[in-house]
């Protein structure tokens, strides 16, 4: 399989050259937190699937509930028709969504997947200032931001590589010092508070939304930062007339300890993007949460001469299957108070973990809920991916993001598999740095 594989697909974010160190797995069959490979050979899934796959492969009322959906109706455009789940999961997600002082979140836009519904909202926040009377050309962005990897995503994330790559076909961005950039020092929160007032003084006009993963940056390396940063950006942007878009597509539906990462901070955005474990992790479905304010400027109003139509919408939004699906999801972790198991199974990791930070061959633990970052002291080239090759000869399957391992398991991960992920964890990093 690996030889075909190679001969005739293309893997995302692949360089071919490193296939012969870094072999896919040949994933036939998914149970729980288990991958099993075609030969038999169980790997505990310890980042879900590119962290998505919230409880588990497998789960009997996600699968229950696109079966009986597939029974039903299978595809219907959402273009001029409608459909129960996707009236049902929108009612579902309006109820869920973050609440405060600021915006009130009352509209869903479904898209495909996490960077479909982030250009969904670059497109809805410029056209809103159109709208509203402005053109606002330009998004604020952070440093080492990743919001997906479509033109409008990566021109919005801070990836230095993936802007060389694209630059002649990206858009308008200022990218502003994270608050979670380790490089910074300890006055990194202030710095960043500082760098996005004068930003906006300067150029706050032309500036039609500022654009982050609220508490922590994930693909960046799990960089976690404080809260006042966000309600800073929220300020800055109403005093100058500029949205505020959360991507909630990794840190959303309970990944921190909360259902989203904007209560962390008592924050409201104007957008909210949200994806991956919207349908347990099942199947591609994502969506815009937008403010009561930014849906009006898209009504068209008597005496309009030009039309206010939002020009966006794909074959397969707000597929049946996959609205059912996630509707399955939301009731399971309603139920079996998912996002409570999500916060006890984070701090236990913590205390797991202790020991392993302790180590000399770590460099830090940066962690928010089950998201987690195990930064590892570079021993020559590609130090982290040694280190997951090391976890997957012990039975754990993990993923690094250049020197940091990145842990996200399932939320509802049992005692024993936590105990397997963080020993196996623990002796790589021996194996691996000592
Ligand atoms: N935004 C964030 C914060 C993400 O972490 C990701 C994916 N890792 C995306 C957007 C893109 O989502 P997708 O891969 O589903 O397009």
């Amino acid at each position: 399989w690996i030889a075909r594989d190679a001969s005739a697909v293309w893997h995302p974010f692949t360089q071919h050259a490193a296939w012969t160190e870094d072999r896919p797995v040949v994933v036939d069959r998914a149970e729980g937190p288990w991958l099993i490979d075609v030969d038999g050979r169980r790997l505990l899934d310890g980042v879900s699937s590119l962290w998505t796959t919230t409880l588990g492969h497998g789960h009997p009322d996600i699968n229950a509930a696109i079966a009986a959906q597939l029974a039903k109706l299978d595809h219907s455009t959402f273009l001029g028709t409608t459909h129960t789940p996707g009236i049902e999961l929108s009612e579902a997600l309006i109820a869920l969504a973050p609440k405060g002082d600021g915006p009130k979140l009352t509209k869903v836009f479904y898209a495909g997947d996490g960077s479909s519904a982030v250009e969904a909202a670059l497109k809805i926040a410029y056209q809103y200032s159109t709208q509203t009377g402005q053109s606002r050309p330009t998004f604020v962005r952070l440093n080492h931001a990743y919001h997906g990897d479509t033109l409008g995503a990566v021109a919005v994330g801070g990836h230095d590589l993936f802007h060389q790559a694209y630059k002649p076909l990206l858009l308008e961005t200022i990218g502003v010092s994270s608050p979670g950039d380790r490089a910074l020092g300890e006055d990194r929160n202030a710095i960043a508070i500082a760098e996005l007032g004068s930003v906006m003084r300067r150029a706050g006009e032309q500036v039609c939304a500022i654009i982050v993963e609220p508490m922590i940056q994930g693909a960046a390396g799990m960089l976690d930062y404080n809260a006042s940063f966000l309600r800073a950006a929220r300020e800055l942007a109403d005093a100058y007339g500029a949205l505020l878009i959360f991507d909630e597509v990794a840190t959303g539906f309970g990944r921190t300890g909360k259902m989203w990462a904007a209560e962390h901070a008592g924050v409201v955005p104007d957008l909210l993007t949200c994806g991956k474990g919207i349908t347990g992790g099942y199947l591609p479905l994502s969506a815009v949460l937008a403010a009561e304010h930014v849906y009006e400027a898209f009504l068209t109003r008597p005496g309009d001469t030009t039309p206010r139509t939002f020009f966006h919408g794909h074959t397969y939004t707000a597929n049946p299957l996959c609205c059912a699906a996630a509707l399955a999801n939301l009731r399971v972790m309603g139920e079996q108070d998912v996002i409570g198991q999500a916060a006890r199974l984070g701090e236990r990791l913590a205390k797991l973990l202790e020991p392993v930070g302790a180590k000399e061959g770590v460099v830090e633990i940066r962690q928010l809920g089950t998201m987690i970052g195990v930064e590892v002291a570079p021993r020559g080239d590609r130090t982290g991916f040694a280190v997951c090759q090391a976890a997957r000869e012990r039975g754990v399957w993990l993923r690094p993001l250049g020197d940091t391992v990145v842990l996200m398991p399932p939320l509802t991960l049992g005692d024993d598999e936590t105990d397997l992920l963080v020993n196996a964890l623990a002796e790589a990093v021996d194996e691996v740095t000592a």
